[in-house]
């Protein structure tokens, strides 16, 4: 197949450096001079990264030779008016191991195009070629690619050409190049794969048969007639480290960093808590290749990738994914319901140990996702509500109210289906284009959208829980399915009220919780903690044991140091507050109350699928 009229030549030239080496073909640049531009940030990661400041030298040239490019903002260049096609070309720094940029070294290469290829403007609908390049033989041989974007030449996994639609399809589809570990399943009507990067001795086949029940159950709730996905191809990017943590969505594949003790190993019987968590992970993204890749807020359509984009709506694309995350779990059968609950209580006990949930709402924290959720700091917990935890409880209460009144014939489950028929299902043509009516989901379209799918008006509801601060009601909402919902206190020692962090033998207050013991007797986020009551304290575990010989009431006396001023404070202790939820099926203790108990366990069933 021959080049389209817009090709990148993409060539890890220097992995010790970490530098790419990219060369573009514009075939028809713009008569009046072509501008190129690297986008500001990155689809799913809501902050500005500027990416174009990692490119180290860049030149142009047409076919009489060298052409000016002007730079004419952070992001964007602009060339001289060219004779013919114009070629520009250019070094890329990676070296940023996260799912949001890229990164290349002798042992792998990670590209996300909105590091590597420049947009050029005027042109984004305009289908492309990408021309992947081994890396110097002297360097590292053998190496494969794993990538969903379409081949136009090269072989399964090999180097060669490959294409995108459009510019926003590049930007869709990231690639791993190096030595990985592969895993190949049929799921949902799709060819799945999974490539494990780092060293690993992940049980591929136990890891792609539990993949294929998550995937199978998703796709079930978006089409459950067909059980089909909205792609045929489906990859899992996959790079185990020792520590660390992310995932990226992408419409046909997912870039994922995770602990590698957190994959299976051979002979892994029940799930490990870090296994757990990596599906959980996996089925959160794989979720949003319905849920904001295909189905998104009219603010994304289409996506402004020089400019923060505003929506108070992220608690929908980001809450309901996080809610069915682990719900997909259980209902696949991967993990038990009582491990599910358990997973609630988790989300539940996060949030409630956050004082800024009652001072900002979840629509709040959506909008100024940009600057306060990805920019956190000292004082974030006592700002700032996670659009995904209190996001996916939102979820939880509405769920839960939409089969309590309706006797479990309608739920949440409607709703997203119904969000999938208007905006997802037709989002991109069968080639993988943007379809020519392409519509998102308008900023005040949600209560109207839940009116229609379950007949139930819960404007009041929805208002309270996503423009207010007060607490969502989810012990009541959980009663009718025959689970409580318990609080207690973490620990039984008094509580000082804040969070610390220890390193290098200090003990430093992270933040302290408005409110709390530390903050009333004035001491602050940065403090160094240095005694309590003349003894020392230099980690978390003896301030816990001095902590626990008193009492919710009693006043202790600390030293610590502001910058280099030692202080001394007298902290009132107070009761640690109750945070740590549990949720327990209630058992039958009274005959009188059986009819009351079954039908629970009816709509336990219909929600946990179990
Ligand atoms: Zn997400």
């Amino acid at each position: 197949m021959k080049d389209e009229a817009i090709h990148y030549r993409v060539e890890p030239i220097d992995p010790h450096g970490h530098r790419f080496q990219v060369t573009l073909t514009i075939r028809e640049p713009d008569p009046a001079g072509q501008r190129m531009a690297l986008p500001a940030w990155i689809p799913g990661s809501y902050m500005i990264r500027e990416f174009a400041r990692h490119i180290l030298a860049i030149a142009a040239h047409d076919e009489r030779g060298s052409v000016h490019l002007d730079k004419i903002d952070k992001d964007t260049w602009r060339a001289a008016p060219a004779h013919g096609a114009l070629q520009v070309s250019y070094t890329v720094y990676a070296w940023d191991l996260s799912v949001r940029a890229a990164h290349l070294d002798a042992t792998h290469g990670f590209i996300n195009f909105t590091s590597l290829a420049l947009c050029v403007l005027g042109q984004q609908l305009r289908p492309c070629t990408v021309e992947l390049v081994p890396p110097p033989e002297s360097v590292a041989t053998g190496w494969k690619v794993a990538t969903s974007l379409p081949r136009a030449g090269a072989r399964a996994h090999g180097f060669g050409r490959y294409r995108a639609p459009d510019y926003d399809a590049l930007i869709d589809h990231p690639v791993e190049m190096g030595h990985f570990a592969l895993g190949r399943f049929e799921a949902a009507g799709a060819t799945h794969e999974v490539a494990v990067t780092g060293r690993t001795d992940v049980d591929m086949k136990r890891l792609t048969r539990d993949l294929a029940r998550i995937c199978e159950t998703q796709a079930r709730l978006f089409e459950p007639r067909s059980g089909q996905a909205p792609f045929s191809r489906y990859v899992f990017l996959t790079m185990a480290v020792g520590d660390g943590y992310g995932g990226l969505e992408h419409r046909d594949s997912t870039a994922l960093l995770c602990q590698r003790n957190d994959l299976p190993h051979a002979g892994l019987q029940t799930p490990s808590d870090g296994y757990k968590t990596f599906l959980g992970l996996a089925s959160h993204e794989y979720f949003h290749a319905w849920h904001v890749k295909r189905i998104k807020p009219e603010a994304f359509v289409p996506y402004d990738l020089w400019h923060e984009t505003h929506t108070r709506l992220l608690w929908i694309f980001e809450g309901f994914t996080s809610y069915y995350d682990d719900l997909m779990l259980v209902r696949s059968g991967v993990i038990t319901p009582q491990d599910y609950l358990t997973l609630l209580g988790r989300t539940i006990s996060l949030v409630l140990r956050g004082p800024g949930r009652l001072r900002q709402s979840l629509a709040d924290s959506s909008f100024d996702a940009w600057t306060k959720y990805y920019r956190q700091d000292e004082n974030s917990p006592n700002s700032i509500v996670s659009y995904y935890a209190k996001g996916a409880l939102v979820a939880l209460a509405l769920d839960l109210t939409l089969r309590a009144r309706t006797q479990g014939q309608r739920s949440l489950d409607d709703v997203m289906r119904l969000m999938w028929t208007r905006y997802g299902r037709s989002f991109y043509n069968a080639d993988g284009a943007a379809a020519m009516q392409q519509q998102g989901l308008a900023e005040e379209a949600f209560e109207p959208l839940v009116r229609e799918a379950s007949g139930l008006d819960l404007k009041r509801e929805l208002r309270a829980w996503v423009e207010g601060t007060a607490d969502l009601p989810l012990a009541r909402l959980l009663e009718p399915f025959g689970i409580d919902l318990g609080l207690t206190p973490a620990d039984n020692s008094p509580s000082l009220g804040t969070r610390l962090a220890s390193s290098g033998g200090e003990l430093r207050i992270s933040t302290a919780l408005t409110d709390g013991a530390a903050h009333r007797a004035g001491l602050s986020a940065g403090d160094v903690l240095v005694a309590v009551d003349g003894l020392k304290v230099a980690s978390e575990a003896t301030l816990k044991t001095l902590l626990a010989r008193r009492k919710a009431g009693d006043r202790i006396r600390v030293h610590a140091f502001r910058r280099d001023e030692l202080m001394d404070f007298e902290v009132r202790l107070q009761a640690a507050p109750a945070t740590e939820a549990k949720l327990a099926v209630r058992t039958n203790d009274q005959a009188s109350a059986h009819a009351a108990h079954q039908a629970a366990g009816r709509l336990r069933k219909g929600w946990l699928g179990a």
